[in-house]
């Protein structure tokens, strides 16, 4: 009896490995879910934060080349703690 007792833990346990090993799967479907919201990406110009640009080029009044601006709405170093 204590055998099947035995037994049934091994394969709960195996069970139990087999589906954490398919967590990291899940975690990669959330990451996508995180991606696959699109943001309204701008450019501007390091030197000149006036100069917007809703695709990559040149700052108009330096000839720079464009960074992509980050919506403003995270701060992670003051969020956190
Ligand atoms: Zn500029």
């Amino acid at each position: 009896m204590k055998k099947v007792m035995l037994m049934a833990v091994a394969i709960l346990f195996s069970a139990a490995t087999v589906f954490a090993a398919n967590v990291p799967n899940g975690k990669m479907s959330a990451d996508t879910t995180k991606k696959a919201k699109p943001a309204k990406v701008q450019y501007t110009c390091t030197m000149h934060p006036e100069v917007l640009s809703d695709k990559p080029g040149k700052c108009p009044k330096c000839g720079m080349t464009l960074v992509k601006k980050s919506p403003a709405k995270k701060k992670p170093a003051a969020m956190k703690m």
